[in-house]
């Protein structure tokens, strides 16, 4: 098809791939046409800018001349490599955008290693290059040597190399052109038409069409989107969808759509080497494919990456429960989670021990801190346990995930990262010095090592580490790991939290929470530095005696208290613990409030020793 071309972006968050999109459409005159599109057509939302990475694949096209360009948006991390394949699955080259001052970063590498293994031919945009700080010609001999570091093939590393500057809509072949900000993104255009081979297929052929993405409205139902890879897909026609276990069952195909701009024009054909949206096949998945009812040629199936992590959500049943959450029971929380379905591949939900709560599992910690991030946002409360790992039996044999790690950070690092991956079980296969002051670790970890990681990496590191994580197999179930070593801080009973509390108790560990703060009885306030939790009066005011009394409350200094986010509240709880999420408030709390019904929780780490010892 010489009039078609579908393309991958791989950037880093804030290089400019936004930007870059939006003046691509501005300058082939997708705006013109529909002025009523907002300005900024693929920006990322408040979640992806957070974590740095996207999140979800977009597609989008647009034209110049008369050939159609499809670009299809790549999601930056490994929780998400499920969805990068099947992006990558629909394109015939990538466009890898990088910042011309930043550079290459480890979070695009995982992408970039898919789509050459898969052996797409990439274009390079340096952008920014207006920037005061860009080092273009750096930055190029960074990414050869990403390139090659990650066996890219000779024919790819002879990539094009484009100077831009998004933000003018200009692109050079030539390091000095778009620093001015004069000219326009004609070269790139014309790269892409060079480089990236026009999609292959006979529009008369046997239909294949393969899913790759799923899209719901409640007007359409499910919309099924993928790439028709041979004949021609038609409005009303009967098919056969070729299901994940093998079976064909026929369907109609009802509404056809292509993609123009951001939008979807409904079209009663689209050809092979098009991205199309069909509705109306009700029980479609992501990976199966649509083809002839008479000549049926299924496409092999994509398969969807299995989860590895699964968590408890449940009602949120403490006593502030409705404060700041319009959705709160257990049919909201139900409904939220069955509609992530419809989307979602890779999360799967199973009902929980109780009819409140609900066992999610996905492919990791960072996946499922997004949904419960985006549910928070839209206004639930929720409890969530802490995130275990899902074990499989294969023969009588237990097995676990397994993950390939790899860290990059200065040298000086190095001892404290090994006594941190050692305790995790992880094992180093690989150290590379690129003689920069940096290092670049490899281990094998299970994929239990990996809770709780980031966050004590960065500590550990200073905020330095650049940690990125691949599934790698399933290995024999390793037995427990250590638990968390520390205690709790645990209030013991309702009010507000105190200066002179807090002050009293700070020298026992670390404080979560600062004065004038709601708590009840079975929150957790604190880490106790022992292992032994601790029940503490938070609330307590300082007696009024007399006043010379007074001068002493000048010298009550209050150690700053930590304040956890999301990821780094799920990583701190035990099994004995929830997160309490609201649209405004993360607390902690034990899962059994009341202070005389619980069980101490170092009688259990001194039982658990006890079973060891035998
Ligand atoms: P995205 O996260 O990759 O989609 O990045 P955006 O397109 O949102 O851009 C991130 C920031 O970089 C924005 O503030 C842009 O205005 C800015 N930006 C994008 N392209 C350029 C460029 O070529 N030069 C400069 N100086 N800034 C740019």
């Amino acid at each position: 098809m010489p009039n078609l071309r579908n393309i991958a972006i791989i950037a880093h968050v804030d290089h400019g791939k936004t930007t870059l999109v939006d003046a691509m459409l501005r300058q082939s005159g997708i705006f013109r046409e529909n002025a009523t599109l907002v300005d900024r057509v693929m920006d990322s939302n408040d979640l992806e800018r957070e974590r740095g990475i996207t999140i979800l694949a977009k597609n989008t096209a647009l034209f110049f001349h008369d050939t159609k360009i499809n670009i299809v948006d790549t999601p930056g991390h490994s929780d998400f490599g499920g969805e990068v394949e099947r992006a990558l699955r629909m394109v015939d080259g990538v466009l890898l955008l990088v910042d011309a001052s930043e550079g290459p970063l480890p979070q695009t590498r995982y992408v970039l290693q898919k789509a050459l293994a898969a052996k797409l031919p990439p274009v390079v945009v340096l952008n920014k290059i207006d920037r005061s700080d860009a080092r273009a010609a750096a930055v190029l001999d960074e990414i050869y040597s990403l390139f090659i570091d990650l066996d890219a093939t000779e024919d790819q590393l002879d990539f094009p190399v484009l100077y831009c500057n998004a933000k003018a809509g200009a692109a050079h072949r030539e390091p000095e052109g778009p620093a001015a900000g004069k000219g326009t993104l004609l070269p790139l255009f014309e790269a892409i038409l060079a480089s990236i081979p026009s999609p292959v297929g006979d529009p008369e052929g046997v239909l294949q069409v393969q899913v790759t993405n799923l899209d719901y409205n409640d007007f359409l139902g499910r919309i099924a989107i993928g790439r028709v890879f041979n004949g021609t897909v038609r409005r009303g026609s009967d098919v056969a969808i070729s299901k994940l276990s093998g079976a064909l069952v026929p369907a109609k195909l009802t509404k056809l759509f292509t993609f123009r701009g951001l939008e979807r024009d409904e079209a009663d054909a689209v050809i092979c080497g098009d991205m199309v949206a069909i509705a109306g096949v009700e029980d479609i998945q992501i990976g199966e494919s649509i083809t002839s009812l008479e000549n049926p040629a299924p496409l092999e199936p994509l398969l969807v990456d299995e989860p590895t992590l699964a968590m408890v959500f449940t009602v949120n049943t403490g006593p502030l429960c409705g404060r700041e959450g319009t959705l709160v029971t257990s049919r909201d929380l139900r409904t939220r989670l069955t509609k992530e379905l419809l989307t979602n591949v890779s999360i799967r939900v199973e009902d929980g021990e109780t009819t409140d709560s609900f066992r999610v599992l996905g492919r990791g910690e960072l996946q499922l801190a997004i949904l419960i991030e985006t549910m928070r946002r839209e206004g639930y409360e929720l409890l969530v346990g802490k995130p275990e790992i899902v074990v499989r039996n294969a023969g009588g044999r237990k097995l676990e995930p397994q993950e390939l790690l790899v860290v990059d950070c200065p040298e000086t690092f190095i001892g404290i990262l090994m006594e941190g991956l050692g305790t995790r079980r992880g094992e180093m296969v690989k150290m590379v010095n690129h003689g920069s002051g940096r290092v670049r670790l490899e281990f094998r970890i299970p994929s239990r090592g990996l809770i709780g990681l980031r966050s004590q990496l960065l500590t550990d590191t200073r905020g330095t580490a650049l940690i990125h994580s691949i599934f790698d197999g399933w290995i024999d179930y390793g037995g427990e790991m250590a638990l968390r070593p520390t205690g709790a801080l645990v209030a013991d009973r309702p009010g507000a939290s105190t200066a002179f509390a807090l002050w009293n108790v700070q020298e026992r560990g670390e404080m979560f929470i600062g004065p004038g703060v709601d708590v009840y009885e079975g929150m957790i306030v604190g880490e106790n530095a022992r292992e032994a939790d601790m029940d503490v009066n938070i609330t307590k005011e300082k007696k009024q005696t007399n006043m010379r009394a007074s001068s002493a409350d000048e010298a009550i200094r209050l150690v700053p208290h930590r304040d956890l986010n999301l990821e780094q509240a799920i990583e701190f709880i035990a099994d004995d613990e929830y997160v309490e999420i609201t649209p405004k408030t993360i607390r902690l709390r034990k899962k059994i409030l009341d202070s005389k019904k619980r069980p101490r929780r170092w009688q259990q780490i001194r039982a658990s020793q006890e079973v060891k010892a035998e």
